[in-house]
């Protein structure tokens, strides 16, 4: 009999998204569930470096306005206007609202909260750099995600640690009643039943072979929705943070260049001058990637090899970089050899962020066009965090507006979830076919022999994604990329478990995950192969220019045969003037 335990709400995911949704409905006293595949401080929020992004002009002259323009702009016009006002608008009373919860900001000599400027943000509509992103020095996620775990525990929200979620549970009528997991110690099979489920399982980037990712970050929650028969939105659009250590991964944070670092060829050349004339080093992520990478390509890189630029910061002084960027340092020299107080940071575009996702609104539920007509919500289910796509990040996503999607879609959704609680209080019956299903997926790894290993085909998997999916892209590469990658999931049946032993249950856990990150990149190949323009973080070579008269739309990508569907952006937002769409340059 597999245990049963049942909850108004169960959030899949312990990051800052899943904390901040479970932290509204625990404190409204509902019973929640949140499940967790590692201790929810060792999520990958821990990890973020640089800040929260909000307008509170506490450094330069600023308004939520000027925040929704550059979103915008950064998103290459790609993002939902909506949602954008409704995430840059209440921007600040998030922040403050997290600094009255205890997280330990870094200050300015007024008191008031440290910012920093980050890249693509301006001061009226274009102008000069806005310096806009809230900063605990280099540990911003760090702090953000202890402060929402010790509110959590306060709330008495009910933690599941190293609880792997599995599947969703859906019945006949398209109603989310919760999900199957497996406690991975034990590896026990358990259902969490709720009327509200959460998916806050964070980003993908591990389907890359080079990633600022943990090794967790394996889209669970994407795949739980393709295996349910729901689409994944805009997945062609991944981020390439233009300084991660080479080979390593490691990221540098983009404040490093906030703080007055900047990029140079082997020549010596500060070469962002020549891409972008305005912004230069604080130009869009997308730009100040694609230019590292032509600095590389036309023979200026720096190294034996010439595969990576320099970041310089020497002259930002000692006292700076040891009060403004001590995880930075400590990182570059333990993954680099490279001391930044005297040594330049070796530094290259890595796979860091997922724009796309689970097709989500405003109010975190879960939409799906094909399946419920225009824009219906999926009953009982919701996304928020890295893995929704709002859309606010459209085709590229500034700095500092994840940390910020996060508590202000999490709190979106967890309020969302309480009205539909109070609308549906009667739990409907589980079915119990889709729960055996998923057991059944789950002890298809109890397999023994095979010819082929996970970790094999996952490191196969990897090197398609870098090499035919990378910074720049084209019709040739793409339709390489899919045919080796199909070859590659064509060979998973094959695979088994070796060790049956003390480590089998790691080693079942990495099974599915690859379960996951399969078709996940599979989606990304199909549909950046189908988009043909460039825009944003997405660039065709063969098609260079961006084409708004034919892909100002999101994809929506099926599993079942591969199929495509598109649907319009938001170009409306909700009180505000919409931004036309106009050249983008910086
Ligand atoms: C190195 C780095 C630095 C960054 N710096 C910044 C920054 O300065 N500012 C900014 O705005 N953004 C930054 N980002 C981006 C931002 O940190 C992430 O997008 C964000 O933290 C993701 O939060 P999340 O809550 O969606 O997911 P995560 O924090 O990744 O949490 C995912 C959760 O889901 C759980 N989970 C996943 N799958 C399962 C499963 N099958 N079963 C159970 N649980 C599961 C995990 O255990 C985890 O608790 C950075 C990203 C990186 C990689």
């Amino acid at each position: 009999m597999i245990p049963k335990r049942r909850f108004d709400a169960v959030i899949v995911g312990g990051g800052g998204a899943g904390l901040r949704a479970a932290l509204q409905l625990a404190e409204a006293n509902l019973k929640v569930a949140l499940i967790s595949k590692v201790f929810p401080t060792r999520s990958h929020t821990v990890s973020a470096q640089g800040g929260i992004t909000a307008a509170l002009a506490n450094v330069s002259d600023d308004n939520w306005h000027w925040h929704m323009y550059d979103t915008v702009k950064g998103s290459d016009y790609l993002g939902d206007q909506d949602a954008i006002e409704f995430m840059c608008r209440n921007a600040s009373s998030a922040v403050y609202e997290l600094e009255h919860m205890g997280l330990p900001f870094s200050r300015l000599d007024n008191g008031k909260i440290y910012q920093r400027p980050f890249g693509g943000q301006s001061q009226n509509y274009g102008g000069a750099q806005a310096i806009r992103t809230c900063a605990a020095a280099d540990r911003t996620g760090h702090a953000l995600l202890h402060t929402l775990y010790q509110r959590n525990i306060a709330a008495r929200t009910q933690f599941f640690d190293e609880f792997f979620a599995l599947d969703l549970i859906r019945d006949a009528d398209g109603y989310v009643l919760g999900v199957t997991a497996m406690e991975i110690e034990s590896g026990e099979p358990w259902v969490f039943e709720a009327r509200t489920t959460l998916l806050a399982t964070g980003g993908a980037c591990r389907i890359f072979r080079h990633s600022t990712n943990a090794h967790i970050n394996t889209g669970d929650g994407l795949g739980m929705v393709l295996r349910a028969g729901l689409p994944l939105e805009d997945m062609e659009f991944w981020q390439f943070h233009p300084t991660g250590i080479p080979e390593v991964g490691s990221l540098i944070t983009e404040g490093v260049r906030g703080e007055g670092g900047f990029l140079v060829n082997k020549l010596g050349e500060k070469f962002m001058a020549n891409y972008a004339p305005n912004a230069k080093d604080l130009a869009s992520r997308d730009v100040v990637s694609r230019a590292i990478a032509q600095e590389i390509r036309a023979g200026r890189g720096c190294g034996v090899h010439g595969d990576y630029v320099d970041l310089k910061i020497e002259h930002l002084g000692t006292e700076k970089i040891k009060a403004r960027l001590p995880g930075i340092r400590e990182l570059s020299m333990q993954f680099a050899g490279a001391d930044p107080i005297t040594d330049p940071i070796p530094v290259t575009p890595t796979a860091h962020y997922m724009m796309g996702g689970i097709p989500s609104n405003l109010h975190g539920q879960v939409v799906s066009p094909a399946h419920y007509g225009p824009e219906e919500a999926v009953p009982g289910l919701y996304a928020a965090g890295e893995c929704a796509c709002v859309s606010v990040h459209g085709a590229n996503r500034l700095g500092g507006n994840s940390l910020l999607d996060l508590v202000v879609f999490g709190r979106a959704a967890g309020m969302h979830m309480i009205e539909h609680l109070r609308e549906n209080p009667i739990p409907r019956p589980l079915p119990q076919a889709e729960v055996e299903k998923s057991m059944a997926r789950v002890a298809r790894w109890d397999r023994k022999g095979g010819t082929e290993t996970v970790a094999g085909l996952r490191g196969e998997m990897q090197r398609v994604m870098q090499d035919h999916c990378g910074v720049y892209r084209s019709e040739e590469l793409l339709l390489a990329g899919l045919e080796k990658l199909t070859r590659v999931a064509a060979r998973l049946p094959d695979a088994a478990i070796r060790d049956h032993s003390k480590h089998f249950n790691t080693a079942r856990l990495e099974a599915l995950e690859l379960e996951n990150l399969l078709p996940i990149a599979r989606a990304t190949l199909v549909s950046a192969l189908a988009r043909t323009e460039s825009r944003g973080a997405h660039s065709r070579e063969d098609h260079p220019q961006r084409d708004d008269r034919q892909w100002l739309r999101h994809s929506l990508y099926y599993c079942q045969n591969d199929q495509l569907d598109y649907k319009p952006v938001k170009l409306k937002p909700l009180t505000v003037e919409s931004f036309q769409p106009k050249e983008r340059t910086y």
